[in-house]
């Protein structure tokens, strides 16, 4: 069995945050070595023909030590000369002077910081207090280094109503105009994400079609910009009604695991691994222990959908699967994979 490319993302030491919409879940922060990762990288090796190595899955550069860190999953990954994401570390941001520029030093023009509402929201959406007034001093050190912020909203009908003060953050700190000042697009977007780990609490909660009309015009604006859509609806999807009644005459069924030619596997405190779609923190998208499986094995229930999630989705007709988990009343919103997905974890903690 061998890929084209593997990549890694094993999950070292966790994250400060508790999101309350974070589809990782919330399990302890894990505590491993880098000798734990460079054992996971040399499993995985004789597999691919290109490895790429992450230390992190939840926070990226949490570590105090994240330069040597990076400089380490480049050593082990065959692709060297890789990007950095988007995604960054707010705790480093508010802490490390020296964290942006080195972001900066790396090609990162933008970073995605993410605000739930004001002050006491955001906290307690981002599960710990001080997040907001980090948020703050996030943005001016991306801006002082030349990067510029992006912000990405989480909405459902309990935070609704404090979107207009994201907007007031926006204008507040002048986003539009600093983002310019060093040559960039300033960047913002609304969506509920996906109705799955930590989100999957907030389905009573989950928006519908007059919510989306609630959203305060600049931001909606920005959104379809950001996403290219022309309307609402492709952004935040369909009535679960509707989705409901299309897939009940759906017999169709699918295999996750096969044909896939650049697997990314991730890598939890326990060494179980996961595929990075599903919940990768599930027991039903586990595809066995990286210690006593081994690679093959955790290779192997991935392209032959070993893992229960997958085996349902290969075995179970959307038709069905719609009809055990799905509302033909709902009026939740939903894009229609995100749905699919959105059933097919139902139908596995069932
Ligand atoms: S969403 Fe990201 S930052 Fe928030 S708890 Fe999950 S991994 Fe941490």
């Amino acid at each position: 069995m061998k890929y084209q490319k593997i990549s890694i993302v094993m999950d070292l030491l966790g994250c400060p945050n508790r999101c309350r919409h974070c589809w990782l879940g919330h399990a302890p922060n894990p505590r491993l070595s880098l000798e734990d990762l460079r054992f996971a990288a040399e499993a995985f090796r004789p597999f691919c023909d290109t490895l790429e190595v992450y230390d992190w899955s939840r926070e990226p550069d949490f570590a105090p030590d994240y330069r040597e860190r990076w400089a380490l999953c480049n050593a082990l990954s065959t692709v060297p000369a890789r990007d950095h994401f988007e995604l960054a570390s707010l705790w480093r941001l508010a802490r490390d002077d020296s964290y942006a520029p080195w972001l900066k030093s790396l090609g990162v023009d933008v970073v995605q910081l993410t605000l739930f509402g004001g002050e006491e929201t955001t906290d307690w959406f981002t599960g710990r207090k001080g997040a907001y007034q980090d948020i703050l001093a996030a943005v001016d050190r991306l801006l002082a280094a030349g990067i510029a912020p992006r912000v990405q909203a989480f909405v459902n009908k309990r935070n609704l109503p404090e979107l207009p003060a994201v907007e007031d953050f926006i204008r507040r700190l002048d986003l539009e105009a600093r983002c310019r000042d060093i040559g960039q697009e300033f960047r913002c977007f609304v969506h509920q994400g996906s109705c799955n780990g930590e989100n999957r609490r907030f389905y009573p909660d989950w928006i519908t079609r007059e919510d989306v009309e609630r959203i305060p015009p600049y931001l909606l604006e920005k959104t379809l910009e950001h996403f290219g859509a022309a309307a609402p609806a492709e952004v935040y999807g369909l009535p679960e009604a509707e989705l409901y009644q299309a897939l009940l005459r759906d017999k169709t069924v699918k295999s996750l695991g096969a044909g896939l030619t650049e697997p990314v596997l991730y890598i939890g405190g326990g060494f179980t691994a996961y595929p990075n779609f599903g919940e990768p923190s599930s027991p039903a998208w586990a595809l066995g222990n990286l210690k006593t499986h081994g690679p093959e094995a955790v290779l192997t229930a991935l392209a032959e959908d070993k893992s229960p999630a997958q085996q349902a989705r290969a075995t179970v007709p959307l038709g069905e699967l719609a009809r055990a988990q799905g509302d033909p009343e709902s009026q939740r919103l939903f894009g229609r994979e995100d749905y699919i997905e959105f059933l097919l974890n139902g139908y596995c903690m069932a």
